[in-house]
């Protein structure tokens, strides 16, 4: 199957959709979709989210802002204020995702080519574990509230679980929340699961199955053809790879293509 060309001929709206949950931007073609940052479901645009709740969406919109601009310490703080606000448990998630990526941002300050004894490194080292550690404590504390709360839907519940599961490595509980989503609906939300368990196991085949499965219909969610790209790449396609990622990166603008198209010529530099 020729995925670009299939990628490039389907009619698209981009509809820019805001995550209620992280704040971010995910550019649609129009049908079920999923987060560009958090995964978790998005379904309407910033003017819609701002008029049922501006301040939430205010916070969210200066909380990217700090992210983007590596600000973590402020964006934390904005966080936490979020958090003390709402009894939504979904919120424990995104943040625990916030934290992720400052744990990592201090691990990516670590250097290896200081001199001595290097206490610095030590001490990113410690931050990121710390934050590390934090973001699974309030994973679990997500799945502990989510199983809890009345009014989520069923099957953003389980879906919800199942990425938190995800993050947290635990594949077993993973499937067995599939299982559950399968059961509610099999369609959209299954399928995309389904892909982000296989890409976590390493079943490149199927992801790409699943991905051209998506392709042969209109619209598609648009995080599945970064799936596509990745299992491509791993699968030696490399060439097939980077020009759909940057297709993608033209007309879906996302750092998560950048950062796959020079993983995949720091990776082909090495050969
Ligand atoms: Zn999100």
């Amino acid at each position: 199957m020729n995925h670009l060309k299939i990628v490039s001929e389907k009619p698209t709206m981009k509809k820019h959709l805001m995550c209620s949950y992280c704040g971010a931007i995910t550019i649609s073609s129009g049908g079920t979709e999923f987060c560009s940052n958090c995964e978790l479901t998005v379904k309407d645009t910033k003017t819609k989210l701002i008029s049922l709740n501006h301040t939430l969406i205010t916070s969210l919109d200066t909380i990217n802002g700090f992210y983007k601009n590596n600000k973590f310490s402020d964006a934390d703080d904005l966080y936490l204020n979020i958090l003390k606000d709402t009894d939504d448990p979904l919120f424990l998630y995104t943040y625990a995702i916030f934290l992720i990526k400052y744990s990592n941002f201090k691990l990516s300050k670590v250097s290896y080519d200081k001199e001595g004894f290097m206490e610095d490194n030590a001490n990113y080292r410690t931050a990121s574990w710390k934050i590390y550690g934090n973001a699974r404590m309030f994973l679990y504390n997500c799945i502990e509230r989510i199983e809890k709360n009345q009014e989520i839907h069923p099957l953003q519940k389980r879906f919800a679980v199942f990425l938190s599961m995800m993050k947290l490595g635990n594949i077993r509980s993973a499937s067995i929340e599939l299982e559950k989503i399968k059961g509610i609906e099999n369609g959209q939300t299954y399928n995309y699961a389904k892909i982000i368990l296989d890409s976590a196991i390493k079943n490149y085949d199927q992801i790409i199955i699943g991905s051209e499965n998506f392709l042969s219909n209109t619209p598609y969610p648009q995080n599945v053809i970064y799936y596509l790209a990745f299992a491509l790449f791993k699968n030696g396609k490399i060439r097939e790879s980077i020009k759909l990622s940057q297709f993608m990166n033209k007309n879906y603008p996302n750092l998560k293509y950048i950062e796959l198209i020079k993983t995949i010529e720091k990776t082909t530099a090495l050969d």
